[in-house]
C-alpha cells in the first residue's frame, strides 16, 4: 500500500488537485497518490466530492477513509496513524471507471468542507470556554463528533458542568468570536503529517480542517446532556456562522 500525501495539511484552502490512481480497492474504493479530501479522523467526519477521469467522466465520493499506515510515536503528541493510503469511496458500479496509473482530478464539496471549517473550529472554541472553568478538562474527553450542522464533545467527569458553567462557557467563546481572533495551523517540526491548531495562547494537537478567523463561526448555542453517571455530552450549533466560498482555491 503506498501513502497519499494529504495536501490540505499544508494548503487547507485547496479544493482541487490532480492525481495519479495508486491501487483500486472494491470496499474501500480509489487511493491516490496525493488528495485534497479530509479522511475521516479526530471525530470529524469526511469531505464529498466528485473525481473525473481523464475520459472526462465525472463520478461522486462520499465517504474518504485512511487505510493502515504506521503509528506515529513523539513523546509530546497522540498516537495517530501516518503515511497512510487515503481511500475515496464510489459506487461498486463506477470502480471500473478507474485504472491504476490514471491521472484523475479530485474537487471536493466545498459547501460541505466550509461547514466542516466552521464546526470544527467551534468546537475547539467551545472547548476554550469550559477549559477557564475546569483547567484539565482536556484528559476528561471520551469522544468527539464534528458534523455539518453540530458538533459534540463528550466528558468523564466526576463533577460535571452546572447549568451555569455552560452559559459561562458560550459566553466566554461568543465574546472571542466577536474578536475574530486570527487562527493558524502549523506541523510538529520532526513530522509534517503531525498538525497543531492555534489561536491566541490555545495550541491544541489537531489535524482536522478549520477556518482562518474564528468571527465567521457566528455567534454559537450550547446545550448539555448526561450519558450516565460521570459522563456529560456538550453539544454546540452555529445558526449564525458565515460561509466564504471565496475561502477555497483551486
Ligand atoms: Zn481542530
Amino acid at each position: 500500500m503506498r501513502r497519499t500525501e494529504r495536501l490540505h495539511l499544508q494548503q487547507p484552502y485547496l479544493s482541487a488537485c490532480e492525481a495519479i490512481v495508486t491501487e483500486i480497492h472494491p470496499e474501500k474504493g480509489i487511493a491516490t497518490d496525493v488528495t485534497v479530501a479530509f479522511a475521516e479522523g479526530g471525530g470529524q467526519i469526511s469531505d464529498c466530492g466528485v473525481l473525473t477521469t481523464n475520459d472526462g467522466e465525472q463520478v461522486n465520493f462520499t465517504d474518504v477513509q485512511k487505510g493502515y499506515g504506521r503509528l506515529l510515536l513523539i513523546n509530546d503528541f497522540p498516537s495517530i496513524q501516518i503515511d497512510t493510503p487515503v481511500y475515496h469511496k464510489v459506487a461498486p458500479e463506477d470502480l471500473a471507471k478507474f485504472r491504476v496509473g490514471q491521472t484523475i482530478k479530485i474537487a471536493i464539496d466545498t459547501d460541505r468542507r466550509n461547514r466542516l471549517c466552521v464546526s470544527h473550529t467551534g468546537i475547539h472554541l467551545v472547548l476554550m470556554g469550559l477549559e477557564r472553568l475546569k483547567t484539565d478538562i482536556y484528559q476528561s474527553i471520551r469522544g468527539c463528533h464534528i458534523s455539518t450542522d453540530k458538533a459534540r464533545l463528550d466528558f468523564m467527569l466526576d463533577d460535571k458542568f452546572t447549568d451555569e458553567q455552560i452559559t459561562e462557557a458560550r459566553e466566554y467563546t461568543n465574546q472571542i468570536i466577536k474578536e475574530n481572533w486570527e487562527a493558524k495551523t502549523f506541523a510538529h517540526p520532526k513530522e509534517p503529517e503531525a498538525m497543531y491548531w492555534q489561536t491566541g495562547d490555545t495550541v491544541y494537537c489537531c489535524g482536522g480542517t478549520h477556518l482562518p478567523r474564528i468571527g465567521d463561526v457566528g455567534e454559537v448555542t450550547t446545550a448539555k446532556k448526561s450519558l450516565g453517571a460521570n459522563m456529560q455530552r456538550v453539544s454546540f450549533t452555529f445558526p449564525k456562522a458565515v460561509f466564504r466560498k471565496e475561502l477555497f482555491v483551486t
